[in-house]
């Protein structure tokens, strides 16, 4: 079985769209906020809305499992406030129950945390855990920078964040780091916002004593882990001139990266890189990056295709990175079988 860690709904109905832009709409004048039950979606559309895309897609790829949540891009945690995101995350959330209930061999789901700038994310922890316990999700997207590119809370590192790092711990689900949308126009949210929040979140990890605190809390950095496969280097020797222990002995326990990384050699630089224990397959589809690649003829996000052209990756850590890391990282999965 090949499971791919990283999805999001990126094609779900224009009913949700439509939530959304009413909710947004109603930010302006409360009478106007639209009421939970107002979104109608049967699932006949839902189906329709996977079937041609990410069903297709793992047939096509040789995918089977893909743990699933809703558009990182659609978060929008900065979006009005804490009230704003709960009920959001809430209608989302709920759209990939209902997803993973139509498709239980297919999806696993992940959920939306109702962050907002400046609240303490406390207020995450009742949504976390009912999707948790009544939903059967794995784990969640954290969203380091709920603020969109402006970075007004505290670091990951910060105790700030204890109280959901301790339910996190308790529920035995990871987090996925994952910013959303930027409206800092000096990122764009794909190409800057997203692979600036993977490395940052890594040298938070880096200079703190986070794992020490909380020995089984997991992390998987996404993008290929931003900037940090590529300098590798950089981080061994910042670590080793501030003291700190070895990074395997920091944070290689607790932190892991996906292969979202969209071309072969990229992909060749990860598996060299980090571990084989701390690699996780992912693609993103379908997600930030939807084009065919004119000097492969193939999709950039076909991230399978470059780990299976690796013919020196050997057949036991090949089997962690499609399948075993996944399991032990997202241990709830592995108990629904
Ligand atoms: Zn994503």
């Amino acid at each position: 079985m090949i499971i791919d860690c990283h999805g999001h709904y990126t094609t779900a109905p224009k009913a949700l769209e439509q939530f959304r832009k009413r909710q947004i709409d109603a930010l302006k004048d409360p009478a106007l906020s639209p009421a939970r039950d107002s979104m109608r979606i049967s699932d006949d559309e839902l189906r329709d809305s996977l079937e041609g895309a990410q069903l297709r897609l793992q047939r096509e790829r040789g995918t089977d499992r893909t743990i699933f949540s809703p558009r990182a891009g659609g978060m929008g945690h900065h979006i009005g406030n804490a009230d704003t995101s709960a009920l959001w995350s809430g209608i989302c959330n709920e759209l990939i129950h209902r997803i993973c209930t139509l498709y239980p061999d297919n999806f696993t789901g992940v959920c939306q945390l109702p962050q907002s700038p400046g609240v303490r994310p406390d207020n995450c922890i009742a949504e976390l855990e009912r999707c948790v316990t009544q939903y059967g999700f794995v784990g969640c997207n954290l969203n380091p920078d709920p603020s969109g590119g402006y970075w007004t809370d505290p670091p990951l590192t910060d105790r700030w964040w204890y109280p959901l790092y301790e339910r996190m711990v308790a529920l035995d689900v990871p987090a996925m780091v994952h910013v959303s949308a930027s409206c800092n126009p000096n990122f764009h949210f794909t190409g800057a916002h997203y692979i600036n929040a993977d490395t940052s979140a890594f040298m938070q990890f880096l200079t703190s004593d986070l794992f020490k605190d909380f020995p089984t809390l997991r992390f998987i950095i996404p993008h290929g882990g931003g900037a940090v496969p590529y300098h590798w280097g950089r981080y061994r020797g910042i670590a080793q001139d501030m003291g700190r222990p070895p990074l395997a002995e920091l944070l290689l326990n607790n932190v892991f990266f996906d292969t979202c990384v969209y071309h072969r050699p990229g992909i060749e630089l990860l598996l060299r890189v980090i571990p084989a224990d701390n690699i996780l397959f992912a693609s993103e589809m379908v997600g930030a990056v939807r084009g065919i690649d004119p000097q492969t003829g193939h999709h950039y996000d076909d991230t399978k295709r470059y780990i299976d052209a690796l013919d020196w990756v050997a057949a036991e850590d090949r089997e962690k990175i499609f399948r075993g890391n996944a399991l032990k990282v997202y241990p709830r999965m592995a108990q629904q079988g």
